[in-house]
């Protein structure tokens, strides 16, 4: 892989142009080493008041809209083939800014492409029905586009949390202005110039960086915009959704959990530590939807126990550059603020008497680092049980019969997803009816792919993601009745 040299300074993309901000600029750091990578432009109100009737202009021009699905699919798709045909450059930037091994930006690019590939492909499928209505009239719908699309983006997946909304607005004929993450926003460059590529005229996609009080606020509160995409905290989520509700406007809110995994003392336990170092310890538990509880039966709590703290303490922790090929490794965390934070509630974890079975210190290195932590002896009702960490700690509960596992892993203000590791079927299906999440996997973590509706039920935020679902964000519905005489 040839070596690459970021920019020292990276621009917004508003109306087809690469513009300055009118906010001071974002200095943005490299997790593997704590030193600064490069500048980022910050945007103001008035920058998106100007983004936003760009992608106002070319909604009303009706280029996009009144396209052939059919043409504006395969333009979708050319967005994520130039990612791939970018991949070596655009994989090590990610890395750079947003801490992740090498190998682990490539999945996240190809992950993005998905999303282009598969909208792209859904864009000639919606289609409206016939309702009868007698012999006296015919009746139909039409989906038709919102009109803009107002995207906020969290650090986390910068790529392919943009991918997923980018793809499903543009490719049932919206316009964008999308708010990249101020911790790691460079390879938003990358989609900037693949939407050119593509051929996506000027105002139909909009990047903006800014810090979220003033450049997000601002978005999520335009009165030009017709619906708001979320995906990050809850308290910015509430922000966010009182804005739009100010405008009337819809948002789909995607805002993390606190997700348990059942594991019945029947589980291949192969097959549950494979799941667990994809579950907390990909992307260094930097996931909402991350396996952070495992509910464990007690028969086997002891074996489970060791054998993922010989998983944890497995696994390389540095500099994502150095990490290039999938193994046993982890990279940094996105921010000295994120590593402290989540350090902090691991030794509250400690003094509320729960058993830190290993990790929990920031290894001696310069760079945004937490080891692979594993904590045992965790009841309900402590903060570790309760709160989101973000980051690579899993907490261990357990039970000794079913209702009571179901039980701890309903006892949470969040939803996203579920788990059940068993090879008693009926015991899987009773778990997944009762376990209220918006996803439960049963045997293998993340099972499911972009093809499948993701979201959360109680605090982990409203509206699906991923899959068909996820198309109706993007689109109204128009009846119309004729009269036949
Ligand atoms: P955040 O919710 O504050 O930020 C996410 C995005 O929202 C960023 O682009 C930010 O600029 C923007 N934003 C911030 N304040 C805003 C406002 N008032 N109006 C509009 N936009 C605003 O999250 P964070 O501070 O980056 O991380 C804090 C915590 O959020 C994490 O510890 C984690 O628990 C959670 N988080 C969850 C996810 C997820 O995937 N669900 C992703 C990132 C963070």
């Amino acid at each position: 892989m040839p070596t690459f040299e970021p920019q020292s300074y990276y621009q917004n993309y508003v109306d087809g142009q690469f513009v300055d901000g009118g906010a001071d600029r974002i200095v943005v750091d490299n997790p593997g080493t704590g030193a600064p990578l490069a500048e980022q432009a910050s945007a103001n109100a008035a920058d998106i008041d100007a983004a936003v009737a760009a992608a106002r202009r070319c909604h009303e021009s009706g280029v996009l809209s009144a396209m052939r699905p059919v043409e504006r699919g395969r333009m979708v798709r050319a967005i994520g083939d130039y990612l791939l045909a970018n991949i070596d450059d655009i994989a090590q930037l990610l890395t750079l800014e947003a801490g992740k091994p090498l190998w682990e930006s490539v999945v996240e690019i190809e992950g993005a492409a998905r999303y282009f590939e598969y909208y792209g492909n859904q864009a000639e499928t919606l289609e409206g029905r016939s309702i009868p209505l007698g012999k006296d009239y015919y009746d139909f719908t039409t989906y038709e586009p919102r009109g803009v699309s107002a995207q906020i983006i969290p650090w986390n997946y910068p790529l392919e949390m943009t991918a997923r909304g980018m793809a499903a607005a543009l490719a049932t004929g919206n316009t964008v202005v999308i708010k990249s993450p101020e911790l790691d926003p460079l390879t938003h460059l990358y989609i900037a110039r693949a939407a050119e590529a593509a051929g996506f005229p000027p105002g139909a996609v909009n990047i903006l960086c800014g810090v979220g009080s003033e450049a997000g606020a601002a978005l999520s509160a335009h009165p030009d915009i017709d619906q708001v995409v979320f995906t990050g905290s809850v308290p910015t989520g509430v922000a966010i959704a009182t804005a739009a509700a100010q405008n009337v406007v819809p948002c789909v809110l995607e805002l993390g959990g606190k997700s348990a995994a059942i594991v019945c003392a029947d589980a291949d336990l192969d097959n549950l530590i494979d799941s667990v170092r994809w579950g907390i310890y990909f992307n260094a538990g930097q996931v909402c939807s991350a396996m952070s509880r495992l509910i464990v039966h007690e028969s086997i709590a002891g074996e489970v126990r060791e054998r993922i703290v010989a998983l944890a303490e497995s696994l390389s922790v540095g500099p994502g550059i150095d990490r290039p090929e999938f193994g046993a490794n982890m990279g940094a965390m996105i921010s000295k603020g994120q590593r402290d934070r989540a350090a902090g509630m691991v030794a509250r974890a400690r003094e509320a008497g729960a058993d830190i079975a290993t990790g929990g210190v920031a290894p001696d290195e310069a760079g945004f680092f937490l080891a692979p932590t594993v904590i045992a002896g965790v009841t309900r009702d402590m903060e570790i049980a309760r709160s989101e960490v973000f980051g690579p700690v899993l907490s261990m509960l357990t039970y000794k019969e079913e209702s009571e596992a179901i039980a701890i892993a309903n006892d949470s203000d969040y939803g996203l997803v579920g788990g059940v590791f068993t090879r008693d079927i009926d015991g899987a299906m009773r778990v997944a009816q009762r376990i209220r999440t918006g996803q439960v996997f049963v045997n293998e973590w993340y099972a499911g792919g972009v093809e499948t509706p993701f979201g959360g039920y109680k605090k982990s935020g409203y509206g699906r993601e991923k899959g068909r679902e996820a198309l109706m964000n993007y689109v109204q519905t128009k009846n119309i009745g004729i009269r036949i005489g």
